[in-house]
């Protein structure tokens, strides 16, 4: 077709440039990490627009993240030097389904309007099943039911399709539930996450007139971490490519870390056979990581038996090895981790300054992640958190998301329920029954039963002038929404105001409250980004990162699954202890299953850093609210000695804090591990242990001194209470403040903004300012 320049394609090495070439036919790009695979799968899609092939909207792509699909639009852009008036179906299967989905809604019997379903809605609405169902929710929790619906979905079941070998699951009411659970939804005109593409595929199945619209309309398919794709996606796709068949798919075997969420590898084994004639191409060569980096993760990966197999080389030869230390405690590992950060920022190590959004802590569990916000909120570490929807989980946003919900579409009784009573309406339980009762029936939703109940005079006392009230509002502000004169972010705060749930953190005196009335216009602040509320509440639902203020820079912390797909100069990966990372649960299945996948999430992980990869491990872990000991995670075993170097743990290696003249007598981390010694693993059962054993080895061999007791890090208990009046402290919870008071091994302290309380000396430091 036109031949217009293409100047993209001389960044690609010749393999990359036969895959973006061979645009007809089904193409399977299988490779390793970083060796250019999104690079590839980003300048199709600009060679398709440039060279005429297909306009933006007759584009299907599908990436992971919502934050990978932004970055691929903006690269697109870039390759073709000018504006792309966006590519429409750029996105996750998620959200490429929700635009399907409100299209097509009617086909399976829902609403265009329809909502879609957070966990904890999801939760409550499968306990009212189970009670109904007179099944005892302990024994049989609906949190495993849950899993249950969600791994049947991800393999496109629905309640009819669910095979009679699947009978026995939840003692034997799986299915039936299952068909209920579906039932209710369709009657709350909601669906829940795995709906979403569920739907979809049966409205492709049932009407093959949609189906056809669709496969004209999309001439182009492309997919990226296709390792990780699940049956129901995988159906999906094939029914959409299976006319023209221009698909091109990119992965890498090696990465896949959902099959605990239905992914299967299979699907890229599976490509060949159902696409014949797919050109495969492979890329080796790695561009984003040093040598010494890039060896250790294939030397950690090596260990997995269930490997298509490739080989990786980089050309560069520069760098410095993997870095391996370890921590007395998660706290030490965070403030470590913290002080490495601000020294890269400064530029040490004869590095140049480096950026903090060059930087990125990546974790095996989310619990993990508190340590660092706190660390870092502690010492004013500008930080954010991808990845997971923390922002949005947090209590105080789920309620205004509620509101919102509840304003934006009436009917949403879930939403209401969580409102209803918050804040304090006098609307206890017995009033809720009645709600309740009176939408039932008549047939209509708990907003419009509250309505039929105060007209019938149905409720008296302090709760039915309050509930006139939030009634009366939640009908004015649907109002506003459907009139559209108001903006939504006025209509947002309207709502947190005049429904008194902003007054009701006001009025706390907790000390989260400041924070969560920060968190409430951080909300609304979010609001600015989006058109309406509905195309908000959208986002919130399929949300993926919390990126408010893009302007200041920051570390980023997130899950090693949230961290797939991305890169960056200087990584730290904390937490590498057997029972966290390899998680307990992948040690105690039978089998190597989940220990390949966990292994796999640590290749993920290390392939992540282009220059400095720092692993880091704790000998003592508070999980939950208990002290753990741990050993080194057996990955670390794995890394092979030659590109890894053991650093010397701060305290235990002598040199450390002390020697920094840090931590010396009250820091808070340093008080933390002294006043709990006493739960912990003795430091005679950490010296002993195997893989402290392994790590003197390695760190004698290294000419290092062996372990000493340091006296810097543990302080006695009596240093503790070593008080005086007048004395700045810092508590966990409370803040900071000064000690007022001394009364054995309390202190009453004034605290600067939570008041003056007694509290175990104990949990008190002296104050770091
Ligand atoms: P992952 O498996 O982690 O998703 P990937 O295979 O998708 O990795 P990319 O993210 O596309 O790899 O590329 C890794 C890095 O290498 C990027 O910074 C990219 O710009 C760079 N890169 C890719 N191909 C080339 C090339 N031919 N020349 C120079 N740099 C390249
Ligand atoms: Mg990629």
């Amino acid at each position: 077709m036109a031949a217009r320049p293409a100047p993209y394609l001389d960044d690609l090495n010749p393999a990359q440039r036969a895959a973006v070439e061979a645009l007809d036919g089904p193409v399977l790009m299988l490779a390793g990490a970083g060796t250019g695979k999104t690079k590839a799968l980003t300048t199709r899609i600009a060679h398709l627009l440039n060279s005429g092939r297909a306009w933006p909207n007759e584009i299907l792509a599908v990436t992971f993240t919502n934050k990978a699909a932004r970055e691929m639009k903006t690269r697109v852009g870039r390759l073709l030097g000018q504006a792309v008036e966006g590519v429409p179906w750029l996105g996750t299967f998620h959200a490429i389904c929700v635009k399907l989905l409100r299209r097509h809604a009617e086909l399976v019997g829902l609403k265009s309007s329809f909502t879609i379903l957070d966990t904890d809605d999801q939760i409550r609405l499968l306990k009212q099943l189970i009670a109904a169902a007179q099944i005892d929710e302990k024994r049989w929790p609906a949190r495993q039911l849950a899993h249950i619906i969600d791994g049947w979905k991800n393999r496109a079941w629905t309640p009819a399709n669910v095979p009679a070998s699947e009978g026995t699951a939840y003692n034997g009411q799986g299915v039936p539930l299952y068909a209920a659970y579906q039932e209710r939804l369709r009657t709350l005109n909601a669906v829940d996450f795995g709906d979403l593409l569920l739907h979809v595929v049966t409205i492709f199945q049932t009407h093959e007139d949609v189906l056809e619209q669709y496969r004209r309309r999309f001439k182009y398919i492309l997919v990226d971490e296709y390792q990780d794709t699940n049956v129901a996606q995988y159906l999906w796709l094939r029914l959409l490519a299976q006319g023209h068949r221009n698909i091109c798919c990119v992965g890498d075997d090696d990465q896949s870390i959902y099959g605990w969420r239905g992914a299967e590898v299979g699907n890229i084994l599976r490509f060949e056979k159902d696409f014949p004639g797919a050109t495969v191409v492979r890329l080796e060569q790695n561009y984003r990581s040093t040598p010494h980096i890039l060896a250790a993760a294939s030397g950690v990966i090596a260990a997995n038996k269930g490997r298509l197999g490739k080989t990786l080389w980089t050309a560069e030869t520069e760098g410095e090895k993997l870095r391996l230390i370890g921590h007395w405690d998660g706290e030490e590992e965070a403030r470590w981790i913290g002080e490495e950060v601000e020294s890269l920022q400064r530029g040490s190590r004869g590095m140049e300054p480096v950026s903090l959004d060059a930087m990125a802590i990546l974790v095996r569990a989310s619990h993990q992640m508190r340590a660092f916000e706190d660390r870092f909120l502690t010492i004013g570490l500008p930080y954010r958190v991808i990845g997971g929807p923390r922002f949005y989980e947090r209590m105080e946003i789920r309620d205004a998301m509620a509101y919102f919900r509840v304003a934006t579409s009436p009917e949403d009784d879930l939403a209401f329920e969580r409102i209803v009573n918050t804040p304090k309406r006098g609307l206890g339980d017995k009033a809720q029954q009645k709600i309740q009762q009176a939408a039932r029936s008549n047939g209509v939703s708990l907003v419009e039963g509250a309505r039929i109940l105060l007209q019938a005079k149905g409720l008296g006392g302090k709760g039915a002038g309050e509930l006139q009230r939030l009634v009366e509002g939640i009908g004015r502000w649907h109002g506003a929404i459907l009139d559209g004169r108001q903006s939504h972010i006025e209509i947002a705060e309207t709502i947190l105001e005049e429904s008194g749930y902003t007054e009701m953190w006001q009025n706390d005196k907790t000390p989260e409250a400041p924070g969560r009335l920060d968190n409430l216009k951080e909300l609304v602040k979010a609001l600015e980004n989006f058109d309406n509320l509905q195309g908000f509440l959208e986002h919130v639902s399929l949300v993926m990162d919390n990126e408010t203020d893009a302007g200041e820079e920051k570390v980023s912390i997130m899950t090693l699954h949230a961290a797939k797909g991305l890169e960056f100069p200087v990584v730290f990966l904390p937490g590498w202890e057997d029972g966290l990372f390899p998680s307990q649960r992948s040690m105690d299945e039978s089998g190597l299953k989940g220990l390949e996948e966990e292994r796999r999430l640590a290749y993920v992980g290390i392939t992540r850093a282009e220059q400095l990869c720092t692993i880091s491990f704790a000998a003592n872990r508070r999980v939950f609210g208990q002290w753990q000991s741990a050993l080194p995670s057996r990955f670390i075993d794995e890394l092979p000695e030659a590109h890894v170097e053991v650093l010397t743990p701060p305290g235990l290696y002598g040199g450390g804090y002390g020697a920094a003249g840090m931590a010396t007598s009250a820091s808070p981390a340093s008080v933390g591990i002294g006043s709990d010694l006493h739960e912990k693993a003795s430091r005679a059962d950490v010296y002993n242990s195997p893989g402290w054993r392994r790590m003197q080895s390695r760190a004698s061999e290294r000419g290092m001194s062996q372990p000493r007791e340091s006296r810097n890090v543990v302080i006695d208990l009596e240093a503790v209470s070593a008080f005086s009046e007048g004395d700045r402290v810092f508590h966990q919870k409370f803040g900071y403040g000064a000690v007022a008071g001394i009364e054995g091994d309390k202190l009453e302290i004034a605290f600067d903004k939570a008041g003056t309380k007694k509290v175990v000396a104990r949990f008190v430091v002296a104050a770091a300012e």
